[in-house]
């Protein structure tokens, strides 16, 4: 049976560890900005626990709720107020917007320094060119795995299943990024032979929503399986691992709920802290 990497556990050690560095600085005001439109339930549910965890991590939060009809000029006026408040220091947007709202219009008009989804064009062009800066959630989440649960990755072999810009692009940079040194392959809806691709991997990644795709077959003995994708079906939340045949070939395997989910919170308070001293509001 594989080892579980339980995300909950380490999002709790990260966020105990993010408060004990924030008292040690004195409690300097460290805030945390939500933005929601429209009332999609689980939405709402993630910026709820967004904001339980800002505050358990020692940081303030603050949040913005629009109805589904708001105009995309109250859209980008709610993000733009943010943008110009001195007291906030990280802006996260909940995607997706309602059909009709122009997303990357709203992600223009945050600063880079409170980008803390890492999704703004200078953020992306950091995270190419290897520069410090804020790099989206949820591939940091995964990589947080690996490191915390001492996968190897010099030299193996990582295959991320969904190229978006909010997961699978920016996962692909970091795992084959110096010091972590990955030979990635970026596999999409287009790749031929997806399980003989997918059984290279010595860390597979499904990022693609598409629920239960990943099966035992397409898992080397052994391999790290991360399960990022998130469908909703008539029974319930379904990753797209197959969990339970998989977990019986995989050497590690995230789970789904209790896996990339919390880490991706982690990853967002960890950012919040790194954008907070952006923007010199920490003691030095
Ligand atoms: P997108 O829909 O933007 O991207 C999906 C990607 O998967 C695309 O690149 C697509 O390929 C690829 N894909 C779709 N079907 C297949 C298939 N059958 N075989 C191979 N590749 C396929 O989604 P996101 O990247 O935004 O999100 C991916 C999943 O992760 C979703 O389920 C989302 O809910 C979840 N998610 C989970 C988070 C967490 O915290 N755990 C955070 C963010 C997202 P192509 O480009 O060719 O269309």
């Amino acid at each position: 049976m594989a080892v579980i990497m339980d995300g909950n556990e380490l999002r709790d050690e990260i966020v105990v560890s993010l408060r004990e560095r924030i008292e040690a600085m004195g409690s300097p005001a460290v805030c945390l900005a939500t933005v929601l439109v429209g009332g999609d339930r689980p939405s709402q549910v993630y910026v709820r626990n967004k904001h339980k965890k800002a505050g358990e991590a020692g940081m303030a939060s603050r949040h913005v709720e629009l109805p589904a009809t708001a105009s995309q000029a109250e859209v980008e006026a709610a993000v733009a107020e943010l943008a110009a408040d001195p007291d906030v220091h990280g802006i996260l947007v909940q995607l997706p917007l309602p059909d009709g709202l122009d997303a990357e219009a709203v992600i223009d008009l945050i600063p880079p320094a409170k980008d803390v989804d890492g999704l703004t064009e200078r953020s992306m062009g950091r995270l190419v060119r290897g520069r410090d800066g804020l790099v989206p959630c949820t591939p940091v989440g995964v990589i947080r795995f690996l490191e915390r649960y001492g996968v190897p990755t010099s030299g193996r072999r990582a295959v991320v299943v969904g190229r978006s810009t909010l997961v699978g692009l920016p996962l692909s940079l970091l795992l084959a990024r110096k010091g972590v040194d990955a030979t990635v392959t970026l596999a999409h809806s287009r790749t031929a032979d997806l399980v003989a691709v997918c059984r290279e991997a010595d860390i597979l990644v499904g990022a693609a929503g598409q629920a239960r795709m990943i099966t035992a077959d397409h898992v080397k003995p052994g391999a790290a399986v991360i399960d990022v994708g998130i469908s909703r079906t008539e029974a319930g939340l379904v990753g797209d691992v197959d969990f339970g045949p998989v977990s019986e070939v995989a050497g590690w395997i995230t789970p789904m709920p209790g896996g990339t989910g919390p880490m991706t919170i982690a990853s967002l308070l960890e950012n919040t802290l790194v954008a907070a001293r952006l923007q010199g509001a920490l003691p030095e």
